[in-house]
C-alpha cells in the first residue's frame, strides 16, 4: 500500500530538484552570454584608458579619460570610468593643499571652467571641493608667509651686514622652511655655506657640508680654477722630470751595473737598483710623472672668499624674491577669492 505513495512522493521530489537545476544552467549560460557580450570592444578600450588615468593622475589623465567615456558610451563600465575621473579631480585637490601648491588648484579650476571635456565633471560637489582647497591653501599660505617674515629679516640683516654674523648666518641655515617653500632647501643651504665661507668660520662650513647630500654643489659656489697647475690638480714629479714616472736612478731599467774586483780583476755586474727596488718607477710619483698640486691639493680648485660672497648675495636675493613673490601671489589669491 504504502510502495506507489513513497514513489510518487520520491518523483516529486526528483521533480523540483531537476528544476533548480535546469534553471541554474540557464542562468549560467544566460551569465556566461552576457560576461562575453559585455566585454565588448568598448568596455576594454575603456578599462585600458582607467588603468593609464590611475597610473598617472594628471589633468592630462582626466582630459584623455573624459574623452574616452565619451567615445564609448556603451561602454560597460562607463559609470565606473566617470566615479574615477571625480575620484581624481578629488586626489589632485587634496594633493595640492598640504603642498599649498595654488598653481596645481587653478589649473583644475581652468579646466574645469574651459575644458569642454571636464564639463561633465564640473559638478557642485567638485565645485565645493575646490573651494574648499581655496580656503585652506589661503589660510595656510597666510601661515606660510608669517613665517617667511622672520626668514625675510634675516636674510635682510646678512645681506646688510658689512661682515655678516655668525648668528645670523646659523639661524637662517636653520630655519624650518615651510611646505610650500621646500623647493628652495637647496639656495638656503648653499647661501648659508657660502656666507661661512665668505666669513672664513671653518666650522660653521664644515657642519653645512656634513649636512648636505650633494657637498660638491655647494663647494662649487665657493670656488674658482686653480691657477698654480692650470686646473689640473697635478704638476710635474721634480724628481724625474727628464725622464717622467722613470727612476732616475736607473733611467727606468730597474738594473744598475756595479763594478767589482774579483781576484784583482774589475768584473762588471747587474743587480737590482737599490732606489726603485727593481722596478725602474720613480718611488716619489710611484711612476705617474705627476704629483698633487700643493694649492689645490689635487682637486683642481681654490676656495675664493670673494667667490663665496658672491654666491651668498645672489642667494639671499633669490631667496627674498621668493618670499616677495610669495607675498605677492597670496595677496592676488586674496582678492580673487573674495568676492
Ligand atoms: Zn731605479
Ligand atoms: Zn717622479
Ligand atoms: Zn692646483
Amino acid at each position: 500500500m504504502n510502495r506507489p505513495g513513497n514513489q510518487k512522493q520520491q518523483e516529486e521530489k526528483k521533480n523540483p530538484a531537476g528544476k533548480i537545476v535546469a534553471v541554474v544552467i540557464v542562468l549560467v549560460v544566460i551569465a556566461a552570454a552576457v560576461m562575453i557580450g559585455i566585454r565588448i570592444p568598448d568596455t576594454m578600450e575603456l578599462e585600458r584608458q582607467m588603468d593609464a588615468a590611475a597610473l598617472a593622475i594628471s589633468n592630462d589623465g582626466v582630459t584623455a579619460l573624459a574623452g574616452a567615456i565619451e567615445q564609448h558610451p556603451r561602454a560597460a563600465n562607463r559609470a565606473g570610468a566617470v566615479l574615477l575621473v571625480n575620484e581624481m579631480i578629488g586626489v589632485m585637490v587634496s594633493e595640492a593643499v598640504p603642498k599649498t601648491d595654488f598653481r596645481t588648484l587653478e589649473s583644475i579650476e581652468k579646466e574645469l571652467n574651459e575644458n569642454t571635456a571636464w564639463k561633465p565633471y564640473a559638478s557642485e560637489a567638485n565645485r565645493k571641493i575646490l573651494a574648499d582647497a581655496w580656503n585652506e591653501v589661503i589660510r595656510r599660505m597666510q601661515e606660510e608667509h608669517d613665517k617667511l617674515v622672520d626668514l625675510k629679516a634675516v636674510a635682510l640683516r646678512i645681506q646688510n651686514a658689512p661682515v655678516p654674523r655668525i648668528a645670523d648666518i646659523a639661524e637662517f641655515y636653520d630655519f624650518k622652511l615651510p611646505a610650500g617653500f621646500a623647493a628652495a632647501r637647496p639656495v638656503q643651504m648653499a647661501t648659508a655655506f657660502a656666507a661661512a665661507v665668505a666669513i672664513k668660520n671653518q666650522e660653521l662650513a664644515a657642519s653645512i657640508l656634513g649636512d648636505a647630500s650633494d657637498p660638491e654643489a655647494l663647494r662649487a659656489g665657493t670656488e674658482e680654477p686653480c691657477r698654480e697647475c692650470d686646473s689640473k690638480g697635478s704638476v710635474p714629479c721634480r724628481s724625474c722630470t727628464a725622464n717622467p714616472g722613470k727612476c732616475p736612478t736607473c733611467k727606468g731599467t730597474g738594473v744598475m751595473k756595479v763594478s767589482r774586483l774579483v781576484d784583482n780583476q774589475v768584473q762588471a755586474t747587474e743587480q737590482p737598483c737599490t732606489r726603485c727596488k727593481g722596478t725602474g718607477e720613480c718611488v716619489v710619483c710611484k711612476g705617474t710623472g705627476k704629483r698633487d698640486c700643493f694649492y689645490c691639493k689635487g682637486t683642481a680648485r681654490r676656495t675664493n672668499t670673494d667667490i663665496a660672497a658672491m654666491t651668498m648675495k645672489k642667494g639671499l636675493k633669490n631667496l627674498i624674491d621668493q618670499i616677495d613673490a610669495q607675498a605677492g601671489e597670496l595677496e592676488r589669491l586674496k582678492s580673487k577669492a573674495t568676492p
